[in-house]
């Protein structure tokens, strides 16, 4: 016989109960990290289908990456209430455009533009504006920024004196850019990640019989992390709700980090404001993380500066549910490589003491820190997964991997359980290999890329048995328009901004120097706080064992040098934390001679594997003629000039 629905709400505690049973909106969940917050929605949900109060097909759950829909999705299941959507807004939007657009738009739906600075390249050209590709990456950002916040060219500008203009131009020559960029993106039946949401929007303001069939479709709506929701993203889901109430929401305004993108955790902090009638329910009780770590995490937030003008609430103390654990440990290397061949002499040590690859990840500020840990742990032979790479369907090789899929399922015959094996099969035959090549660098990438798309088949494959090389080839488009890159059994090499939500037994949190946390460009108090934020994020993602380190210089032999963290003041003083000062010689020092002889391998290209001679010019690890890739510095295009936001005049507008 069944269980009792109620059997769902066993393994909460009294507040997470009250949450999970509160089934009717609004409701909002306030809490501090690892208190249970997506755990105690993801009982609701499974409480409200399984009590037959909600129909499981009229759920949208929003989530902010696609991991964590997957991960709701398959605990809904095993408690028992399979069949609820639970997505990002981007999927979900993407979802009702494809279905609808026929109809109300007519002809085919454009197609997603994932290189946005290619175009915006061209765009420039056409204006005779000339740029660096960082001046690029700058332009992306505002456009991004401008299309979160609900703001068109035109709209860009009658904001403008609340903004300052990317740095090189006038706000005149960056709306004329934003501008040619829509039209050569129009003209060419493109579509940005930003249009998927606003021609959603724009779909059902326009067309009462879109928005009358989507909200007859979905009733009941819960979002996930809500402190980092955009204006855009918030009209999108009041247009979902068309003035119902059925809304819970869950936030925590101590880890709001993506307010550089138009984010706000306004519409959390006011949500009582909007909703007088709301239900909310606040939990304190942290079951992630030891106390260890907790008392950290606690520490770092209370060291906050009076007087900083962001909108967060007083933090809320943690308090730990774990006994005992290792105290976090604090480690100075000499430079970034030393402290790479570090993290790799770690992550092997856990590893052989019984901690799966998988329950550890390396956390940083830039992408761009991800090369000197790529090269440091594939010369140790511990296999790592990037995440955060949302260019992964934009890579070489994965595009000639999926034609090369596409060309043989038209050619196969298309029969269901060994989808693993011609997956094997048709990447073989464009050079891969089952065993993994020993060296770092491209060779190793492009095999890591293609290891990826297997291992994803061989999931696929174990989660339903029908799958045909069709439906996988279908998956791949889903998860390429959703961003949604498979993950491999490794370490996660993540940034801080993509580590959100989840959670390891060990966390190593690298780079905590002066410059890179907080980053050079973070200059204001509010952009000094949501550094602090992110710490914040980065330290209650441990539930065990948590490692910082920093290295003391950039090069090796002392160049670049860069000073400690100022966020590491508080925590030394406070918590009399371990510190074991490891400086590094060049060519030995502390470290094994097999370490050592790592870190003197680093004089390999990353992108060739190339040995380059002592003296040649190397940038990023790379040599000359090998470019950088493009997201390696996804969040480091941001400048000084992200001081001063216009967000009041979105954020505040439905208040
Ligand atoms: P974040 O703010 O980082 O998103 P969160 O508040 O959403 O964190 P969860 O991820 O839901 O926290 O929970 C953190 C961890 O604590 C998870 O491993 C979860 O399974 C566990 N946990 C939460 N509540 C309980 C509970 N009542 N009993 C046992 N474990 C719990
Ligand atoms: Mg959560």
């Amino acid at each position: 016989r069944e269980a009792a629905p109620e059997s769902v709400l066993n393994g909460l505690d009294a507040e997470q109960r009250a949450a999970a049973s509160a089934l009717t909106g609004p409701l909002c969940i306030l809490a501090g990290a690892g208190t249970g917050k997506t755990r105690a929605i993801t009982h609701r949900i499974a409480y409200g289908v399984r009590a037959g109060v909600y129909d499981p097909h009229r759920v949208l759950a929003v989530t902010f990456t696609a991991r964590a829909a997957a991960e709701m999705r398959s605990r809904l299941a095993a408690l028992g209430a399979p069949g609820v959507q639970a997505r990002t807004f981007h999927a979900a939007a993407l979802r009702q455009l494809q279905y609808f657009w026929p109809v109300a738009i007519g002809g085919s739906l454009p197609q997603i533009l994932d290189y946005k600075i290619k175009l915006l390249a061209e765009a420039g050209k056409r204006l005779r504006m000339t740029t660096d590709r960082a001046g690029l990456r700058d332009f992306a950002s505002e456009i991004e920024w401008a299309k979160a916040s609900t703001l068109t060219p035109e709209g860009y500008l009658a904001h403008a004196g609340q903004r300052e203009a990317p740095a090189g131009v006038d706000h005149q020559a960056f709306a004329r850019l934003y501008q040619a960029y829509e039209d050569l993106k129009e003209d060419r039946h493109l579509m940005d990640f930003e249009d998927v949401l606003l021609f959603t929007v724009g779909m059902l303001e326009s067309d009462e019989r879109v928005a009358a069939q989507v909200r007859q479709q979905y009733r009941h709506f819960i979002v996930d992390e809500y402190q980092d929701v955009s204006p855009l993203q918030q009209r999108l889901l009041d247009l979902w709700l068309g003035g119902r109430e059925e809304l819970c929401v869950v936030g925590d305004a101590a880890q709001t980090i993506y307010s550089f993108t138009g984010a706000t955790p306004e519409y959390l902090l006011n949500f009582r404001r909007r909703y007088p009638q709301a239900q909310v329910v606040k939990l304190v009780r942290d079951y992630r993380s030891t106390p260890e770590v907790v008392k950290l995490a606690n520490t770092l937030l209370a060291d906050r500066r009076p007087g900083g003008d962001a909108p967060w609430s007083p933090p809320l103390q943690l308090i730990s549910q774990r006994q005992g654990g290792p105290r976090p440990e604090l480690t100075e290397l000499a430079d970034d490589d030393a402290e790479a061949a570090w993290v790799a002499e770690k992550v092997s040590e856990a590893a052989e003491a019984g901690t799966p690859l998988s329950e550890i990840a390396v956390l940083y500020r830039t992408n761009g820190q991800a090369q000197a840990l790529e090269q440091a742990l594939a010369t140790a032979g511990l296999s790592y997964q990037l995440r955060g790479s949302e260019r992964f369907f934009s890579r070489p090789e994965v595009r000639e991997g999926i034609a090369a899929l596409r060309t043989s399922s038209l050619v196969a015959d298309d029969s269901a359980d060994s989808v693993p094996e011609a997956v094997r099969g048709v990447l073989s035959s464009i050079g891969w290999t089952a065993q993994a090549p020993p060296s770092a660098g491209a060779v190793r990438e492009r095999w890591e890329s293609l290891a990826a798309l297997v291992g994803l088949a061989e999931r696929l494959a174990q989660e339903r048995p029908d799958l045909t090389l069709r439906l996988f080839l279908a998956e791949l488009d889903e998860r390429s328009a959703a961003q949604h890159a498979p993950t491999v059994e490794g370490v996660t090499l993540a940034s801080l901004h993509s580590a959100k939500g989840l959670e390891w037994e060990a966390v190593f949190l690298i780079g905590l120097c002066e410059g890179l946390m907080p980053i050079t460009f973070a200059q204001s108090q509010r952009e000094l706080d949501e550094e602090r934020r992110l710490l914040y994020v980065g330290i209650t993602r441990a539930k065990t064992r948590l490692y910082l380190s920093s290295a003391a210089a950039r090069h090796p032999g002392g160049r670049g040098r860069r000073k400690s963290s100022r966020f590491l003041i508080p925590l030394r003083k406070e918590l009399g934390l371990e510190q074991t000062t490891r400086r590094i010689a060049p060519g030995g020092g502390k470290l094994s001679p097999n370490a050592a002889a790592r870190s003197r391998k680093a004089a390999v290209c990353a992108g060739c594997g190339e040995v380059l001679t002592v003296g040649t010019q190397i940038s990023r690890r790379r040599c000359a003629d090998c470019p950088p890739r493009y997201d390696e510095q996804l969040f480091e295009h941001l400048r000084a000039w992200r001081r001063g936001y216009a967000k009041e005049l979105d954020t505040r507008a439905f208040m």
